[in-house]
């Protein structure tokens, strides 16, 4: 198994872990890799659902949420309905780095990047401006099911885990509405002893069993990465048999390097970069 490792959710995480895996193979830390490749798919404007290019809220304006920790301290960084801002993982590591707190929401998380140089920048594209434009006129006052997040999961040659995550979640939803992301233990979770995970999907549902935190706890009883993202999945089918169509995926990583997927959709691509290289692999329902 691979010394160093990163992996990311959907493929457009690829890109992502490729930047991640440059960083790794020089020596670099996990922190570095995840935030610098989350930072990709936020300058990335044909992502639509993460940092520049992703969808505003249902009064057309962006919030975004992401988060980080650090499998080795536990320190942790997160901010929620962060507005004006296409790169919120950066500000959401400096919180973990430089804030005396763990969370920051909305204005205070604003006012606390404008103290880390983070001036405000527009981080609604044209496209973005568009759909949202063609979604107020159709009248539907609705969210839309249309979301993604690029959560990434990287463990570098000191055996570090770093678990990273960014979205500016469901489509036109409601200002202020915070999905499973930028909360440690639903949207990431990272312990050096045990693993990491991250999860994408309806936020609204997964922030409700701590999906990320429960994969960690099954590696640290011993499972595999893989068993333990499926375990997750099958306790929520064993919780909810009538939500077996939901939009739930998580990705894992375990600190022996092996690493992992599940999903309720029929399938669910994911970006590895190891030793063997770059690409995207795809699980399906199980
Ligand atoms: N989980 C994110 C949210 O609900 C979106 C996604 O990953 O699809 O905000």
């Amino acid at each position: 198994m691979s010394e160093s490792i990163a992996i990311a959710t959907w493929e457009f995480g690829v890109p992502s872990v490729r930047r991640a895996g440059e960083i790794l193979s020089a020596g670099g830390a996990a922190m570095d890799a995840v935030e610098k490749g989350i930072n990709v798919a936020e300058l990335d404007p044909e992502v639509p659902s993460v940092g520049f290019g992703g969808m505003p809220n249902a009064a057309g304006v962006m919030e975004m949420d992401a988060a980080v920790m650090d499998g080795r301290t536990h320190a942790v960084g997160s901010v929620a309905a962060l507005k004006d801002c296409k790169m919120p993982i950066s500000v959401a590591r400096a919180v973990s780095e430089k804030c005396r707190h763990s969370m920051l929401v909305s204005n205070g998380a604003r006012q606390f990047a404008e103290t880390q140089g983070v001036t405000r920048e527009n981080a609604l594209s044209e496209k973005a401006s568009e759909k949202y434009q063609r979604w107020l006129a159709d009248g539907n006052a609705k969210p839309e099911f249309m979301h993604d997040t690029i959560g990434l999961l990287a463990m570098d040659s000191s055996g570090d885990i770093v678990a990273g995550c960014s979205t500016s979640g469901m489509a036109f939803k409601h200002p202020g509405r915070v999905g499973d992301s930028p909360l440690i233990g639903s949207g990431l979770y990272a312990d050096n002893a045990a693993g990491a995970a991250a999860t994408t999907g309806n936020g609204d549902e997964i922030l409700k069993f701590c999906m990320s935190f429960l994969a960690v706890e099954f590696m640290r009883s011993g499972e595999t990465a893989m068993a333990a993202c499926r375990k997750v999945i099958e306790r929520f089918i064993q919780m909810h048999p009538e939500k077996e169509n939901e939009d739930i995926n998580l990705i894992a990583l375990s600190p022996k390097g092996d690493y992992g997927a599940a999903t309720l959709r029929k399938k669910f691509p994911f970006g590895v970069w190891d030793d063997e290289g770059c690409r995207c692999e795809t699980v399906t329902r199980h």
